[in-house]
């Protein structure tokens, strides 16, 4: 299928043709651990990379195959990757990419597992990891070394919500020949395209928006086909062996046919939600792109077509207040991941961060007051009114 047509089109279509699949209008599931050779001399010629075709699941599988192309299509990059995890994703890039002695730059806030991975994991191999605050490329400039293999950020970033400006910080890196990766699991690629504005690899957590259902675990990456092999050969098949069950990419291709639409939705709702928020007396602080007080509202309008799903916020009582807010919520539920139909609430301090230590949250700005809500696709009066039911004071929810 041509890439002239539009997104939605595109994650419902691209690469399946029915007729080559005994008219499933479905993709079928491959259900299959090994791929049996014509001949043993074919079997050596695909080992050797001679022959084209699937030899062991670990490796390849068709299933996996047309989500790999969908991911990649919609992404504007040339191969994808599936993988069990999004930290399946995170590691098996990071382990093809550097050696002892390499540096990675990052920004200053990650998600909890990546940054234990990087501090706790990566460091112990002789990687040496230095972040830097993104939020104003020029300090990426300063820092920047021939040591520096890669340079990693979210954006937007879990929980806070930081933006990096991805084409800037890009041509800086890529100044200094080093590898731009980036997490988009945040804004998916119906809102940004890194590659687009000049990333080099681009991660996910298909758990989350990509699936969209909160049924299952995965990863994708995605990057030029020479940098996806080798993840595929080295990191994923060697290193960390972190492959996606068939059955799970026929669910994240059920979600990617939604994904335009959701998000669509997810937004609208969450702008209204960040509003509602904002407005409310016993709410201090709100971060979220899309309001005219986000200190990167600007960024967010280059950046993103539509500021996103996710809000983070703190109240005027701080953690207590949190505590008790979330305790209260009868609707909206008490749970960590993000992107799901059910709006979803979460202490990041105590909960996806607690990899952090104290002192290290302090430092890299994930407050022990602030909340993190996935805005879901309930009614939007309902999911106002729960937060109104559940916040200190009066306040009467209204559609802002
Ligand atoms: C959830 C998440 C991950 C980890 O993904 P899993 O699928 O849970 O392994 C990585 N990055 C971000 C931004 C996330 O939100």
């Amino acid at each position: 299928m041509s890439t002239a047509k539009g997104f939605a089109s595109r994650a419902i279509h691209h690469a399946y043709q029915p007729q080559e699949n005994e008219g499933a209008l479905t993709p079928p599931l491959h259900l299959t651990s090994t791929f049996v050779f014509e001949t043993a001399e074919a079997g050596g010629e695909m080992f050797a990379g001679e022959r084209e075709g699937h030899i062991y699941s670990r490796i390849s599988n068709p299933t996996l195959d047309l989500l790999e192309r969908r991911i990649a299509d919609l992404e504007g990059a040339e191969a994808g990757l599936a993988l069990s995890s999004g930290m399946g994703a995170i590691t098996s890039t990071l382990w093809t990419l550097v050696s002892p002695g390499d540096e990675i730059i990052v920004d200053e806030t990650l998600y909890g597992c990546t940054f234990a991975y990087m501090r706790h994991g990566l460091t112990k191999f002789g990687v040496k990891i230095s972040h830097v605050d993104m939020t104003d490329p020029e300090n990426l400039r300063t820092v920047i070394s021939d040591k520096t293999r890669v340079v990693y950020f979210e954006t937007p970033a879990n929980p806070n919500m930081r933006l990096v400006d991805i084409a800037r910080i890009s041509d800086i890196a890529h100044e200094a020949g080093a590898t731009v990766v980036v997490d988009n699991t945040y804004a998916t690629p119906y809102l940004t395209r890194p590659i687009d504005l000049g990333a080099d690899i681009v991660l996910h957590s298909a758990t989350k928006y990509l699936g969209g259902h909160g049924d299952v675990v995965a990863g994708l990456v995605v990057g030029s086909a020479e940098q996806i092999s080798e993840i595929r050969l080295v990191g994923m098949k060697d290193m960390t062996g972190a492959v996606m069950a068939p059955f799970s990419a026929l669910l994240i291709l059920r979600g990617l046919k939604t994904l335009a639409l959701r998000m669509d939705r997810h937004c609208a709702s969450a702008q209204k939600v960040a509003e509602w928020l904002e407005a409310h007396p016993a709410v201090s602080k709100v971060f979220f792109p899309g309001l005219e007080s986000f200190e990167q509202h600007e960024l967010s309008r280059k950046q993103m077509a539509q500021p996103g799903g996710m809000i983070a916020f703190e109240l005027d009582g701080g953690l207590e207040a949190g505590v008790d807010m979330m305790n209260a919520l009868q609707m909206i539920q008490r749970a960590v991941s993000l992107g799901d139909a059910e709006t979803l609430i979460q202490h990041p301090a105590s909960m996806t961060h607690s990899t952090y230590t104290p002192e290290e949250r302090a430092a890299h700005g994930i407050s022990d007051g602030l909340v993190r809500l996935s805005v879901g696709l309930e009614d939007l009066d309902d999911i106002l009114e729960d937060l109104a039911q559940a916040l200190p004071g009066e306040a009467v929810a209204e559609a802002a």
